[in-house]
């Protein structure tokens, strides 16, 4: 029979029949662990999201950390323990057990890499193959629940044109900053009057820009904290792959005096090295 199936689907057969052994065998060594340990693994299969994983990995860690069976401590200074589900310690002979908490934890997370302990090697595995379907399933949904909802704000909300990519939404920022309230971009937007920037308004995108014959540069006041400015050379092209094609400097909120002859030397420092 085997001869009439075509070879690349003969080894369909042996991927899918080799996929099915490996989850067994990852199941059979879960339902080895004592019922206690098999009930903290189970709650990975309410886990929706790659950080709700991850918060169930540290959690189960903790909980195997909390089992394990502490050493009489005659010999040592600190706690130590052999891992309570390979039952292995560090590799060097003069030491028993690994030290509690840190050397068990990191024997355990080390896991997800392949180097550490083989037993939450096999549990990490079983559950994010059972469930990376569903977390890629649930990033596309959020990712086009965010897209769509950006292309509406788009539509309605001011945008800022704050570089020579598209206009931005006042939060389209990099993780870590913050966009400013109302009250504080008002106090930015006068920042920038008194540096002698004109707001220019077209259709729903406010821009702050100086222009010259030799460079343009568009002033960023959505950021809590400061106001950030980018500065475009229009006589010299910096290459894409020797990395930003511009150059950018940034004014912050504690600076109070002499703003435009902060942001001039800033602008001279910075057109000095376009
Ligand atoms: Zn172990």
């Amino acid at each position: 029979m085997s001869a009439r199936i075509p070879p690349h689907r003969q080894s369909d057969q042996i991927i899918r029949r080799l996929e099915r052994e490996i989850y067994d065998a990852r199941s059979t060594v879960i339902r080895l662990m004592p019922a206690d340990v098999q009930k903290v693994i189970d709650e990975f299969y309410a886990c929706k999201t790659r950080t709700e994983l991850g918060a169930w990995r540290r959690r189960l860690m903790r909980y195997i950390i909390s089992r394990a069976e502490i050493l009489p401590k005659h010999r040592y200074s600190g706690e130590r323990a052999y891992c309570p589900l390979c039952r292995e310690g560090p590799s060097s002979s003069y030491e028993e057990g690994f030290s509690i908490p840190l050397g068990l934890e990191r024997h355990l997370d080390r896991a997800t890499t392949g180097h550490g302990c083989s037993v939450m090697e096999v549990i990490w595995e079983f559950a994010h193959t059972s469930k990376s379907e569903q977390i890629e399933r649930e990033e596309r949904r959020q990712r086009e629940a965010e897209e769509a909802e950006a292309k509406a704000r788009r539509a309605v909300e001011t945008l800022w044109r704050v570089d020579q990519g598209a206009p931005k939404l006042i939060n389209e920022l990099w993780f870590s900053e913050q966009a400013r309230d109302e009250e504080s971009l008002a106090v930015a937007e006068g920042r920038l009057a008194q540096i002698g920037f004109k707001l220019s308004v077209d259709g729903n995108i406010k821009s702050y820009m100086e222009e010259t014959e030799s460079y343009i540069v568009y002033a960023d006041p959505r950021v809590q904290g400061r106001i950030e400015f980018k500065v475009y050379s229009k006589t010299k092209k910096r290459k894409k792959s020797v990395g930003a094609d511009h150059r950018s400097f940034r004014l912050p909120d504690g600076w109070k005096n002499k703003l435009a002859d902060k942001y001039k030397a800033g602008l001279e420092d910075v057109l000095s090295r376009l």
